[in-house]
């Protein structure tokens, strides 16, 4: 049997409906675009191209210059996206104003990232493999180690932090099994509603990680041998590209 391929997203899926799992991963059942992500990809890249710049040009007049080009090669990419986009105005103010949300909550003239996109992967155990992109890793001089991420939705409800940071916890747990050092800041950076989540993880709350991914690894597994796979259904069904033909719902 392959190995089984985690990253955070598909620990999710599985985590959140083990069926969209299925459906996703095993059938690789396509999907329409999404106008929520292919906005979250544009503005990441303009934040990924933004530190080409030398940093005293890293302004938000750059990032803004950026935008046209980076939105023409991602149609390129993708043509279909010109048929979500109603309105050319509106799509490049909700960009705009995105990156003039990411301008207030950080100063990108001021540190030189370490590492941009930097994929990180290991083997969790003989039949599991785990890796992640991180958006940005920042070593200081000193050797601390910030992780950041940038979402461009709203930061989570009190009492959900938690699940938000399992995907950097994940991203440092193996930034830790490679470097040997533990990650010093966890940094959600939500340009959705203007906030920072930090975090600094203790080793008990990367070994814990380390065991819930063992044990959801676990569950996959079992689900793939037996072929059964369960829906859930939660609020997260209505942005689901599958509720036609799913059987929770039909
Ligand atoms: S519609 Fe809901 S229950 Fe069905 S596969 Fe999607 S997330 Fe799961």
């Amino acid at each position: 049997m392959n190995q089984l391929r985690l990253s955070p997203s598909r620990v999710n899926d599985f985590t959140n409906c083990p069926l969209l799992y299925k459906y996703r991963v095993i059938d690789q059942l396509p999907e329409s675009p999404s106008i929520d992500a292919e906005r979250g990809t544009l503005v990441h890249t303009i934040l990924h191209d933004l530190f080409e710049s030398p940093p005293q040009s890293r302004t938000i007049q750059t990032a803004l210059d950026l935008l046209p080009s980076r939105w023409q090669a991602q149609l390129e990419l993708k043509p279909e996206l010109a048929n979500l986009i109603t309105s050319e105005k509106e799509w490049y103010d909700r960009a705009k104003s995105l990156l003039e949300t990411y301008f207030r909550l950080e100063n990108p003239t001021t540190f030189e990232p370490t590492y941009r996109e930097l994929h990180l992967e290991q083997n969790l155990s003989a039949d599991t493999y785990l890796h992640g992109y991180v958006d940005r890793l920042d070593v200081a001089p000193t050797g601390e180690v910030r992780i950041i991420d940038y979402k461009t939705g709203k930061s989570p409800k009190p009492g959900w932090e938690e699940k938000a940071l399992f995907q950097l916890r994940v991203y440092a747990l193996l930034y830790w099994k490679e470097h040997n050092v533990i990650p010093k800041l966890l940094q959600l950076i939500y340009l959705g509603d203007s906030n920072v989540l930090k975090n600094t993880p203790l080793e008990s709350d990367l070994i814990a990680t380390e065991k819930s991914l063992l044990k959801i690894a676990e569950s996959i597994l079992e689900s793939m041998e037996t072929n059964n796979w369960k829906p859930r259904k939660s609020r997260l069904c209505d942005w689901c590209s599958f509720k036609s033909i799913c059987p929770a719902h039909n």
